[in-house]
Order: C-alpha cells, then sequence, then structure tokens
C-alpha cells in the first residue's frame, strides 16, 4: 500500500464516518422528535382532556343550580305564595335557601323590589334592583325576559370573595311577575386557581373572559407579573395574540405555545359556553415543551461537536501513524540498501504499465562476479558499488521509465522501447559507463562487468532467463530473450522432469575411452563418460545435461550410479579372467563437499568387490577454490582407502600450479586447449608452459595425462615433453562398454 492509497483510505474512513454520524443523528433526531411529538401529543390530550372535565363540573354546578331555581319558581307559582303576604314568602326562601346554601337567595319583583335571605345573616327586603351590581342587574333583567341567565363574576358587598348570580324568570297565569336570584361561588373555580390537581400538578387553570381578561388566576401561574389581560403579557407571540382572538371571537377551542425564560410551553383554551369566558389551561413542565426546531438546534450542536472532535482524533491518529507508516512503506517498497524502489514496487509499477503501455521492455542487469567484490573489498565496498550502479541506471532512464533492486546484484529496468538496437545503445552507454569506474581499493582495481537479459514486451522471468543464457559467457553482455532461448529452457525442464525416470530405466550408459601411454602405446586405463540413450536409441552428450544436473544437484546420483556401473563392469571383466584396467570416474563438485562420499564410495565398491586402487575419481580444479583444507582432508581420506585422485581440465580455468603443490593429487589431466593451435607466436609460450607443468607434476610424482590427443603429431610433441599418458580421438572416441570389453579386454 502506497502512501495516497493510505490517504484515499483514511479519507473514505473519514466520509464513512462523517456519512454515517449525520445518518445516526437524522435517525437519533427522528426518534427523539417523534417521542418529543408523542409526549406533546399526550400532553395535548390530557391539556384537552382535564380541561374539559373542569368545564364539565362547572357545567353541571350551574345546571344544577338552575333545576333548583327553576323547581322554586315552579312551586311559587303552583303555591301562589308570591301572591300570599310577604312574611310567608320570606319564610319560604329562607327555608329553600336552608336546604341549598346559597350566598343568597332573592325573590326580586318586576317593579325592582326584592325579598332576600342571606346565609347566615336573615332576610333583607330593603334592596331595590338598581342597587345590585350591574352584571346582577343584567342577569335578572335576562330573567325577566323569561331566560334562564348567570351573571359575569362579581364582587359583592356580603360575601367576602367572587360571586356569581343565577336568575330564573317566575311566572304567573303565563305572565312573568319575577325572578328568583340566587348568589353562589363556583367552588371548583377555587379549585382550578388553587389546587395542585391540574395535569397533576405539572399545570394551571386560568379562567378568561370573552376579551383575554384573567377572570380567576391561578394562584401556581408560571408568569410572574401582574397582567390583566393575556395580550397583554409579553410571552405570547403576535401571531399566537391574532390566533386566539380568532378563536375567542369564533367560540372554539384553540391549542397554542407561549415563551417563557426562553423555553417554550403549551396551552390549551376551551370555551365554557358561559359567558363567553374560557377556561386556558397551560403546561408548567418545560421538558415536554421542548420544541422539534430546539431538539434539531441541540443534536446539532452535539453533532457538530462530535464530527469535529472525530475528524481532529482522525487527523491526530492520521499525523501519527503516517510516520510509522511511512517508515513501513519504505520497508515495503524500497530497497535499504541503495535506496532504489524495490521488486515489490516494481511489480506495482509494471502491472500499471502494463495497463496502458503498449512499447516496453524489461531488463534484468546483473554483475559479473559480484561475490568476488564482497570477498575482496568487503561488504561495505560492495553496497557502494549498488549504490554507484543505482545511480547510473536511474540517471539513465526516460519518463515513465523504472527500475528495481532485486536480490544481490541484479537491478530490473523496464525502458519504454521495443526497438533492439535503441536498447542495446542505451544499455551498453550503461555498461560502459559502470566499466570506466572500476572499483578501486588500495592499490587494485576491480573492472565492475555487467551483463543483461532484455525481454522485450516480456516480464521479469523472461529478462531473468536471458540474462542466465549468457551468466558463463564473459564475451556477450546483452542477451534477447527469443523463442530458441525459450526451446532451451524448455528442454531443460524437459530433462528435469525425465532424469529421475531415466535413471531408474538405466537410460544413462557407461561409455569407455581408452588411455594409452604415450611411450609405447599401451593400454593403461580408460575413462567412464556417460551417454543418456533416448528411447528412440539416439544419444544425448553430457554437455546437453551435465552442467544442468551438477545445478540441480542431479550429479550427485548421476555419479554414483555411474560408479556403480563401472564397479559392474570391473567385477564383469575380473569374473570372466581379465586383467581389469583402472578406470577414471567424473566426479561433480558436490560430492567433494559431502563429508559422507568416502564412505559411500566405499560401499559401493565393496559390495562389487572392487579394489579401490582401480577408481580413479576426477575432479575439476574449480572444486578446490570452495575450501582448500576440507578438500585436502578428503582426498587423504580417500587415499587411506586406496582411491587415486585426479586433477581433471587441468589449464582450462584458474588453474595455478600453487594448488598442485598443495593439492595431494596422484594424476593431473592436462585440458585438450593446449593442444590446439592458435598462432605460432602464442604456441611456443604454451608448449613452455606445458612443459613447465609437466615437469613440475613429475617433480611432486603427479602422473600427467593428455586430452584430446587427436593426432600423431599430438601424441609425438607430448612424449617428448615428458607427458605420460594421452586419451583423445588419435587412439579412440568413447564406446559403449560392451564394445570396449571387446576390443580391449579379450
Ligand atoms: P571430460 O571429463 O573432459 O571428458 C572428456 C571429454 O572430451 C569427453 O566429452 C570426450 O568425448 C571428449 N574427447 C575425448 N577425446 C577427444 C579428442 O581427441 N578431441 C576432442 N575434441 N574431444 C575429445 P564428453 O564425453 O562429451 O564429456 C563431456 C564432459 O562431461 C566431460 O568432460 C565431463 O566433464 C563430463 N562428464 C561426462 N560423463 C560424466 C559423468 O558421468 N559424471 C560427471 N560428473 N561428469 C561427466
Ligand atoms: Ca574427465
Ligand atoms: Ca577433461
Amino acid at each position: 500500500m502506497d502512501e495516497s492509497k493510505l490517504k484515499n483510505r483514511l479519507m473514505r474512513i473519514t466520509a464513512i464516518t462523517i456519512i454515517s454520524s449525520i445518518v445516526i443523528s437524522f435517525v437519533g433526531i427522528s426518534l427523539i422528535a417523534y417521542v418529543g411529538s408523542a409526549a406533546h401529543k399526550a400532553d395535548y390530550i390530557q391539556m384537552q382532556g382535564e380541561t374539559k372535565e373542569y368545564k364539565d363540573r362547572i357545567s353541571k354546578q350551574i345546571d344544577k343550580n338552575f333545576h333548583i331555581l327553576n323547581s322554586f319558581s315552579k312551586t311559587l307559582e303552583v303555591t301562589n305564595s308570591i301572591n300570599s303576604n310577604s312574611e310567608l314568602l320570606e319564610k319560604v326562601i329562607t327555608d329553600v335557601n336552608a336546604e341549598n346554601d346559597f350566598i343568597s337567595l332573592s325573590y326580586i319583583r318586576k317593579d325592582g323590589s326584592s325579598i332576600t335571605n342571606i346565609l347566615g345573616s336573615g332576610t333583607k327586603t330593603d334592596v331595590i334592583l338598581d342597587d345590585l351590581n350591574i352584571y346582577a342587574q343584567i342577569a335578572i333583567r335576562q330573567a325577566f325576559n323569561g331566560r334562564n341567565a348567570v351573571s359575569k363574576m362579581y364582587d359583592s358587598q356580603y360575601y367576602d370573595g367572587k360571586l356569581f348570580l343565577y336568575a330564573v324568570p317566575v311566572y304567573y297565569n303565563n305572565e312573568i311577575i319575577g325572578a328568583i336570584a340566587a348568589n353562589d361561588t363556583i367552588e371548583i373555580f377555587t379549585d382550578i386557581a388553587n389546587g395542585n390537581y391540574v395535569m397533576d400538578g405539572k399545570g394551571y387553570i386560568h379562567i378568561i373572559s370573552s376579551r383575554a381578561d384573567f377572570l380567576v388566576r391561578s394562584e401556581r401561574t408560571l408568569i410572574k407579573g401582574q397582567y390583566d389581560n393575556i395580550y397583554e403579557s409579553p410571552y405570547l407571540s403576535e401571531e399566537t395574540k391574532q390566533k386566539v382572538k380568532k378563536a375567542l371571537v369564533n367560540n372554539e377551542s384553540i391549542f397554542g405555545k407561549f415563551k417563557y425564560l426562553d423555553n417554550t410551553y403549551y396551552f390549551y383554551m376551551e370555551p365554557l359556553d358561559l359567558n363567553g369566558w374560557y377556561l386556558f389551561c397551560a403546561n408548567k413542565i418545560w421538558s415536554y415543551s421542548l420544541s422539534i426546531g430546539n431538539i434539531y438546534g441541540i443534536i446539532g450542536v452535539v453533532l457538530v461537536i462530535i464530527l469535529i472532535l472525530f475528524n481532529a482524533l482522525l487527523y491526530f491518529g492520521y499525523n501519527q501513524i503516517r510516520g510509522n507508516i511511512k517508515k513501513l512503506i519504505r520497508l515495503a517498497y524500497w530497497d535499504p540498501v541503495t535506496g532504489a524502489e524495490n521488486e515489490t514496487k516494481f511489480d506495482q509499477n509494471f502491472a500499471e504499465l502494463q495497463k496502458n503501455q503498449k512499447k516496453y521492455s524489461t531488463i534484468a542487469l546483473n554483475i559479473h562476479n559480484f561475490k568476488n567484490i564482497n570477498d575482496l573489498f568487503g561488504k561495505v565496498q560492495g553496497d557502494n558499488v549498488l549504490c554507484f550502479i543505482k545511480r547510473i541506471i536511474e540517471n539513465s532512464l526516460k519518463e515513465g521509465e523504472f527500475f528495481c533492486r532485486s536480490s544481490a546484484d541484479t537491478f530490473f529496468i523496464v525502458l519504454l522501447d521495443t526497438d533492439e538496437e535503441e536498447i542495446s545503445k542505451r544499455l551498453n552507454k550503461i555498461i560502459t559507463v559502470v566499466k570506466e569506474a572500476s572499483v578501486m581499493y588500495g592499490n587494485y582495481s576491480y573492472e565492475l562487468s555487467l551483463y543483461s537479459g532484455v525481454a522485450v514486451l516480456g516480464d521479469r522471468e523472461k529478462a531473468l532467463l536471458a540474462l542466465q543464457s549468457i551468466k558463463n559467457a564473459h564475451q556477450n553482455i546483452i542477451a534477447f530473450y527469443n523463442k530458441e532461448l525459450h526451446n532451451e529452457i524448455r528442454q531443460k525442464n524437459s530433462i528435469e522432469s525425465n532424469m529421475h525416470l531415466a535413471l531408474k530405466n538405466k537410460e544413462f550408459k557407461l561409455f569407455l575411452q581408452p588411455k594409452f601411454n604415450l611411450k609405447n602405446d599401451d593400454l593403461i586405463g580408460a575413462e567412464a563418460l556417460v551417454r543418456w540413450q533416448n528411447p528412440d536409441g539416439s544419444y544425448r552428450f553430457p554437455n546437453e545435461f551435465i552442467p544442468l544436473f551438477e545445478s540441480n544437484g542431479f550429479c550427485l546420483k548421476l555419479d554414483m550410479y555411474m560408479i556403480e556401473e563401472v564397479c559392474k563392469q570391473i567385477r564383469s571383466w575380473i569374473d570372466s579372467g581379465v586383467e581389469p584396467i583402472p578406470i577414471s570416474v567424473n566426479q561433480s563438485k558436490l560430492l567433494f563437499s559431502d563429508r559422507n562420499y568416502p564412505n559411500n564410495l566405499e560401499k559401493i565398491i565393496n559390495k562389487y568387490n572392487v579394489p579401490a586402487s582401480l577408481i580413479i575419481l576426477e575432479i575439476l580444479e574449480g572444486v578446490a577454490a570452495n575450501d582448500m583444507d576440507f578438500l585436502n582432508q578428503q582426498i587423504e581420506t580417500l587415499h587411506k582407502k586406496g582411491f587415486k585422485v585426479s586433477m581433471d581440465d587441468f589449464g582450462s580455468g584458474y588453474s595455478s600450479l600453487n594448488m598442485l603443490y598443495q593439492l595431494k593429487i596422484d594424476e593431473l589431466k592436462l585440458d585438450r586447449g593446449f593442444l590446439r593451435k592458435v598462432s605460432q607466436d602464442n604456441n611456443e609460450r604454451r608448449q613452455i608452459i606445458l612443459e613447465q607443468i609437466i615437469s613440475f607434476a613429475k617433480n611432486l610424482g603427479i602422473d600427467t595425462v593428455a586430452e584430446g590427443v587427436e593426432t600423431k603429431e599430438d601424441r609425438d610433441n607430448l612424449s617428448a615433453l615428458g607427458c605420460d599418458y594421452g586419451q583423445g580421438y588419435f587412439y579412440e572416441k568413447p564406446i559403449n562398454a560392451k564394445d570396449f570389453s571387446i576390443k580391449y579386454m579379450s
């Protein structure tokens, strides 16, 4: 994951968080709003219910009072008491009042004279209609006009508190002759005004007039301050006041709200059907009165705070981990030694490139013998070389091209070119610049030689295959991946997949090439050489498969198999009464590094009861390069068991006479390269060297064998130089063991 991806991911997390917190908040808000509105509804219903109940109670009391007064009026008419003497009338009134507990009960004649019984104070006859409170007069006159009437509330001189007056007409001979009037408090009003019962104590009720004057103002009112009229209070909005006015005119009930000390409260007004009066019920509990707008507001603020906090946290966390992640990204994508990108990053870039680039090549670049640089100059200097090469590559890239350091000294490069000539030109430039800057260490200098494999429109793997194809060919520095290379690889794969079965099926055949004494052409031994016989009878030669077996380790098995084949052959000679000759067997480098190797060998020769002295083990000079001491130990062990050891291909690589002196070998095989003439001048020098080597070996008691003796001239020349034995086409090619036995061993 690179940094931009990380950023994207964090952005996504942030976006998701913001969106989800908005969603959650809206769900929350809606839920709270729903609960809130449900609570409002419940409140409204309660308010309305209770208000109506109070209204009911008031109506019932009024109805009851009218009923009493009407019955009384009827009694007067029927008993004709009005026309009897005043004393009787006074008594009747006193009795009726004693029964019903009105504050006062009067009979008022149409002329305005009256008889009044005041509860607890006796009867008065001197009060006339015009002396009464105006509201009382109005009600009484309504009764004179044939209606049951209730007065508005007024203060009475007889009573401490507000009173109503009820009045009903009194008939005689179908004519209204007066009115019965009673004063009463409506005790429920006192309950309403002072009681703790409204809305379970959470509310209060006022009684207001049709002009919105307070008639009874509850002591439990929320709003402090004396207002005579609800329009006077500043707590109702203009809009609400208009709504209230309209409702009062139409005698309708109304819900509304008012604001007090920054909180919103609700009220309900219900007409009383009495003088246009209203019950005004209000709720005192603020929490239930919270408006939906307020809820949204509060939650919005909380949400914003949460979001700010969360994003601050996210940002802080991002910055905190960004440092670490940068480091991780460095580790994941960058090569710590050179600072170049690594394979992982390269592969990402490559995948990206393939999506939109049609013209590219992948190059694998390697340093010849980089191990030597590390060994000779140390790891630090080795790293410096890698950094240097990295810079050279970096500077030679064009826009859109990229590279990485893979393992050790391998670099991969992508060039946006497909023309082989152009690619070669660019690579040659890199290789030349690197070559010219050879590593200096003290007085030593070491030439840096690079080689490369190119896969036009191919990937790393193909580039690497092309590279490997020239690994050991120093003269070739650029190899292009192609079909043949691919076939070679396919063949290699086919060999690898078939080798085990081939061994089992005994497809590996023993061929023998005789060795002769150069002095008298006597047969002195033979070299065992392997041939792989295909099922169709054709042969594969060792150079096709031995290098591969060396690298994949199969040589370990094959060489032991060949030892066994050789032992079988020797045994068969012995068994048929033929004097056996020593056989040289080629041994892979790998075998010599195995501590059990001498014992394993011994087991095989013992199995066939073959003397160890008939087995000559041919090792390649490269074996010595690894661990001279260990090699000498192995040779010593082998000697003890009776085996002989020969050094093969001497003079082909980095052989040194010093090595001859150090290694306790029995035989030296001179590489056939010594015998091939290049030029006259060269030839003379080679003669001198050959002579020196032969004499040096002789002095050390080491036999010398010349390989590749192809002509009589070769033989004579070698013989003259003192070389002991010869092997080559001049004498015989390698032939199969059966033919060999017939020709030489019978
Ligand atoms: P080598 O050990 O140097 O074997 C000698 C090679 O030179 C043989 O090639 C042989 O056929 C060839 N030769 C012989 N006389 C002449 C001559 O006069 N002129 C020329 N030009 N060549 C001559 P071959 O059999 O193809 O073997 C090639 C290499 O394969 C051997 O080189 C040896 O290193 C390896 N090899 C062969 N058999 C085995 C084996 O069983 N085990 C192992 N580990 N390596 C083997
Ligand atoms: Ca050999
Ligand atoms: Ca050889």
